[in-house]
């Protein structure tokens, strides 16, 4: 059942000579803010810092994800502009390059092919070992026409690092090395990790109100830092949406920014999750089911099913040998061949409900999943029955 997912690309954990150049990129930024013992931290060195922690949190979630990523709502190109070089200064590469992977992400999330996913590599590689991989550096450019089609942010994309520069400069000039080093350097590392906590840790501390079919959740801690974006199970649930908290009380700054400059006219067309959504009761892509019924029959045993599969079918007195040779026949012919039978052993569907209500968020699509993973599990107990019997 896991087999076309184990045919699927995975990531290289392991560290190459090539992957020294943006590993020095990514730790010298952390040594540069080092670099404020040694400079001194001035009140106008804090001042920048916190400014500029909050300022490009806020061009992350609201530019690089909520627009680029996923054009929840729309602006001018003049806008979209400013968005892209404030987001690109946050030395987290181009803002093509950031929105095709993200759209990945959201596409095999918690697959292989997902780079961020803490399930398939860990906790640190999800958070920031994918920055030295040299596969996962590379981007298909493919998802992203809606981009490429805007001569302006391929310029931006193409000249990754020059809004981060410009900025450092500018910080310099402005506040002496303080400035750069801790107001500059000390706040990009900020915003690096407060950014990269919504691939690791909301993917793997907090809560989920939705079936999603991967590991994402809500983390109230993770909004705060990163001004909404940490309810991230909503976000995983209905992406389209400009806001991310579903509840009054769910704390989602960049939301409440975009209402305001939708008020000043400057961005318009806010999506917003309708109402079956926000209940829960939207319905699942067949992708998902199939994810998620996966994950339910891979609770099971399935040495021990066919065991009992047989110990039953030996109980009523029909010839158990004869029925495992017409299997292997029709095997022989393609997997597809497998006739749906009955198999006595399989858990009942009522079992596997009361388990998918156990591991699962609620969903209307729970019936379904429960009747995919009883198909899963009938042909993998129908092939493992139908293999040579073993001599004892
Ligand atoms: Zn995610
Ligand atoms: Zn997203």
């Amino acid at each position: 059942m896991a087999t076309e997912i184990a045919s699927q690309e995975t990531y290289d954990r392991k560290f190459t000579p090539a992957s020294v150049g943006a590993m020095l990129g990514f730790f010298g930024v952390h040594i540069a803010a080092l670099g404020s013992f040694w400079s001194g931290v001035t009140v106008e060195a804090v001042i920048i810092c916190v400014a500029l922690y909050w300022i490009r949190i806020f061009a992350i979630g609201a530019g690089y994800h909520r627009l680029f990523a996923h054009r929840a709502y729309k602006t001018g190109r003049v806008f979209q502009f400013i968005l892209g070089f404030m987001a690109q200064s946050t030395a987290q590469s181009g803002l093509i390059w950031w929105a095709s992977k993200h759209r990945d992400h959201h596409r095999y999330s918690d697959t292989p092919k997902d780079m961020h996913s803490p399930r398939q590599y860990g906790f640190w590689f999800s958070h920031m070992g994918w920055i030295w991989n040299n596969q996962a550096q590379e981007a298909n450019y493919d998802n992203v026409p809606d981009l490429t089609k805007y001569p302006e942010l391929v310029w931006l994309d193409n000249n990754r690092f020059m809004p981060a520069i410009v900025l450092g400069l500018a910080c310099w000039a402005l506040a002496g090395l303080p400035g750069l080093f801790f107001g500059f350097f000390f706040s990009t590392v900020l915003v690096y990790h407060a950014t990269f906590t919504i691939n690791s840790m909301c993917h793997v501390f907090g809560s989920q109100r939705y079936l999603t079919g991967d590991d994402s959740r809500n983390n109230a801690a993770m909004a705060v830092l990163t001004m909404g974006e940490g309810w991230h199970n909503n976000h995983h649930y209905f992406m389209a949406s400009a806001r991310q908290g579903f509840k009054w009380y769910e704390w989602d700054p960049t939301f409440y920014l975009l209402k305001g400059l939708e008020k000043l006219g400057i961005v318009w067309d806010l999506r917003e999750p309708p109402e079956h959504v926000l209940a829960g009761e939207r319905g699942l892509s067949s992708e998902i089911k199939d994810r998620v019924a996966a994950q339910l029959a891979a609770t099971f045993n399935v040495e021990k099913l066919s065991e009992r599969t047989r110990a039953r079918w030996e109980g009523t007195g029909e010839a158990f040998d004869e029925w495992r040779h017409r299997m292997a026949e029709h095997l022989e012919r393609g997997r597809e061949q497998l006739p749906h039978v009955e198999l006595p052993g399989l858990p009942s569907a009522d079992e596997l409900r009361t388990k998918a209500q156990k591991m699962f968020a609620r969903s209307p699509a729970i019936d379904d999943i429960v009747l995919r993973a009883r198909e899963l599990l009938r042909e993998s107990v129908a092939l493992h029955l139908a293999q040579p019997v073993p001599v004892r």
